[in-house]
């Protein structure tokens, strides 16, 4: 296969769908962790598609859902100053704080800016020396190299202006916590591609082994996803837990040593608050103490920032696991796209706004 459209054939969707319908004999329920994941199986329908039998959870890997309240609220605090640029991917910008969200600070007058690269955050700061820039730092291990690249430049080109606010996240000790939660309803994961792309697959064996679940790293196609949940649907019937790949022509066992590098040179494990979740240990990337300077925490004094989330949001759950969107009483209610309330519906990879946009019924679960 060379073309998109060939991960999109029809006929080809219709024959996995089969042979999955035709080996399952009981009840699974697979999580797919990244939420670019979720839009594509709803966007094509393939949920509704699936044997009864097969139940799709949806994970914790949409960066913006999992970036906590009190880190909206700082980069709130801090875009409000009048001595700040403050840059960050579109997406950050409606996602609401305790009591306004990045927009409204813009529509006051701060100086906040969309960037595609925080690279250009860094150029900002260059032609901006009389101002304080700082870069939302948030993501998975597909957007860390970038971000650590962005720390780097600003290092060696002696760029003091520049800073960043770091909500990085790592996708293996979140498998982790779902899997040894006492309420965990996860029996196999779909692996994120684009983060095994960087990161590669080498730490999900011991994920399987430990918790004898099946990890499929699968890509965002109907062919690709359908090809992973026929791998973990096969692995699940056979008593089977192993780490696989069913997306070989981006992701190998050792990922991109490169890219991995560039993250480890610039941050360091650090223990993480995910939304919804809680803390989880050495979840999350931070900068090594020697990156320190560029931490916009610390140069703004924003640290001990606390927030109260919204008590009809229930994404903790959602991203568990544990319950859909549509099992959450404020979902099309009180919460939309037009007037969200948790992140999972403002993201364009949250579950919620997946959901809303491709209307989903209501489904309620014990
Ligand atoms: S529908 Fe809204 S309130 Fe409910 S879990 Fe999703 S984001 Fe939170």
């Amino acid at each position: 296969m060379k073309f998109l459209d060939e991960y999109r054939n029809p006929a080809k969707v219709k024959s996995l769908l089969r042979e999955i319908e035709s080996i399952v004999t009981r009840n699974w329920v697979i999580m797919e962790i990244c939420g670019g994941q979720t839009h594509a199986f709803l966007h094509h329908g393939l949920d509704e598609m699936l044997p009864p039998q097969v139940e799709l959870v949806h994970g914790p890997g949409c960066p913006v859902c999992v970036t906590p309240l009190e880190q909206i609220d700082k980069a709130i605090a801090i875009a409000s100053r009048p001595d700040v640029i403050f840059t960050s991917y579109g997406d950050m910008l409606r996602v609401p704080g305790s009591s306004k969200d990045l927009f409204s600070v813009r529509a006051n007058g701060g100086d906040v800016r969309v960037v595609y690269s925080p690279l250009e955050a860094v150029q900002i700061a260059e032609a901006n020396p009389d101002r304080q820039v700082v870069f939302f730092a948030i993501g998975f291990e597909t957007t860390a190299p970038a971000n650590a690249m962005a720390v780097l430049q600003a290092k060696n080109k002696g760029v003091k202006n520049f800073s960043v606010l770091v909500s990085h996240v790592r996708v293996p000790p979140a498998m982790e916590a779902i899997l040894s939660s006492k309420s965990n309803r996860v029996q196999g994961f779909l692996a994120a591609g684009h983060v095994c792309a960087v990161m590669g697959f080498h730490e999900y064996p011991p994920i399987a082994e430990k918790y004898h679940v099946p990890v499929v790293v699968t890509g965002f196609e109907p062919i690709d996803l359908l090809n992973g949940l026929l791998a973990a649907v096969r692995q699940l019937e056979a008593g089977e837990a192993v780490a696989e790949n069913q997306y070989q022509r981006a992701v190998r066992f050792e990922g991109n040593a490169s890219a991995q590098n560039t993250i480890r040179s610039v941050f360091q494990s650090v223990d993480r608050k995910w939304r919804g979740i809680g803390l989880i240990p050495q979840s999350g990337w931070g900068l090594r103490p020697e990156f320190i300077e560029f931490d916009a925490e610390k140069r703004f004094d924003v640290e001990n920032l606390l927030a109260q989330e919204s008590p009809l949001c229930i994404a903790g759950e959602i991203l568990q696991g544990l319950k859909k969107p549509t099992g959450c009483a404020a979902f099309g209610r009180e919460c939309t796209p037009q007037s969200p309330l948790g992140a999972p519906m403002v993201s364009a990879e949250g579950a919620c706004a997946a959901y809303y946009r491709y209307h989903r019924e209501l489904v309620t679960y014990e």
